[in-house]
């Protein structure tokens, strides 16, 4: 193996519906359904949502024998692969491998003991998906949770490690990614860290798990994924919010584009604004970026507010402004295409994006 490899080009290649995870893919985005379990037109209209977005992979909860219709309805009809969420009842998992689940994710610590995780392995194999051990700092197993000479990323990776060793030496099943995930964002790097050294070849879906609502849920995943991203660490990511999930993907992809790893959407580039601003370019950007969130090029916007760095950025980037006392000069590619008043200055932005 090239000791140059990132970690994430080390790991196996799985896939979850049609999107690869692992061996070098890129850092596939997913996200969690929240609309009630058993109601169809819901899941499907907030997968289409996230589809939009540019969310590759869902995963759907089934709290209930009683929902198995309805994840098997959303399976047939939706556009992303859906993995089917399952704690307490392997019997449920087993199911749901056999009614269209792209990927099954279980903690083993939770399904009732590794008999039964056996069985649910052997659902995987048959229907060719693969499974997510997800193990939780709040869902340890009470013999490791109780272990004093171990720190938490320690427990965490024994967690994971142990289910890891049952899942590909007692039961031959290697179509696997792991998660382990904590509130904390230092933790979450050092486990993810340990992980990556002691299971170089099993991808890694990484996140903060409840990392709250937007703001901080973003702030501590963005510092706790960037560092593990930039590191090649991560095969596949959430940002777990308090919030629509749909927000979760523009977090990810945002993310993602900050650390030049994978670019969907465009890059908004604005001012602090300060005393030298003579146009409401806070209420400028805000709906600059309105509109930018439907646009699916990877271009640069900028919004600059005055003179100072406004021509230099907004010439810089792939169309942008500097404003003026109440106007605005428009730049595409680098040239002066025109010069407008305020109340011009969105729509002549759009209107030079529909160009490019
Ligand atoms: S670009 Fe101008 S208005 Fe914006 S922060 Fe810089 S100096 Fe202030």
């Amino acid at each position: 193996m090239d000791e140059n490899m990132k970690p994430h080009q080390r790991t196996r290649r799985i896939m979850v519906g049609a999107a690869p995870v692992g061996g070098g893919a890129p850092v596939a985005v997913q996200s969690m359904l929240n609309a009630p379990a058993d109601d169809v037109a819901a899941n499907l209209a907030q997968i289409e949502a996230l589809a939009e977005a540019g969310c590759e992979i869902v995963r759907m909860a089934i709290p209930r024998r009683a929902c198995l219709d309805a994840f098997e309805a959303v399976c047939a009809a939706s556009p992303l692969p859906v993995v089917a969420d399952i704690h307490f009842d392997a019997t449920i998992a087993i199911e749901a491998a056999r009614r269209g689940a792209a990927k099954l994710r279980i903690n083993p610590g939770n399904i009732g003991g590794l008999e039964a995780t056996r069985d649910v392995i052997e659902a995987a194999r048959e229907a060719g998906i693969p499974i997510r051990i997800g193990v939780n700092a709040g869902s340890l197993d009470d013999a490791i949770a109780e272990r004093q000479d171990l720190t938490l990323p320690e427990k965490l990776v024994a967690s994971a490690r142990q289910y890891v060793r049952f899942f590909e030496d007692e039961c031959r099943f290697f179509d696997l990614a792991v998660s382990a995930k904590a509130h904390d964002v230092q933790t979450t790097i050092d486990t993810y860290r340990l992980l990556a050294a002691e299971l170089p070849e099993v991808p890694l879906h990484i996140g903060v798990t409840e990392a709250g609502t937007a703001f901080q849920g973003i702030i501590k995943s963005a510092a706790g994924l960037g560092v593990l991203l930039e590191e090649g660490i991560g095969d596949t990511m959430r940002i777990s919010l308090t919030d629509d999930p749909v927000v979760e993907v523009r977090a990810c992809w945002t993310l993602l584009g900050a650390l030049d790893l994978r670019r969907r959407a465009p890059e908004l580039i604005s001012c602090p604004t300060c005393g030298r601003c003579q146009v409401d370019l806070i209420g400028l950007a805000r709906e600059v970026e309105e509109h930018l969130a439907s646009v699916q090029k990877p271009v640069k916007v900028a919004v600059m507010g005055c003179v100072v760095n406004g021509p230099g950025e907004a010439a810089d980037a792939d169309i942008g402004v500097a404003c003026g006392a109440g106007s605005g000069v428009v730049f595409s590619h680098g040239k002066i295409v025109r010069k407008v008043n305020e109340s011009d200055i969105v729509p002549a932005l759009l209107e030079e994006l529909e160009n490019l």
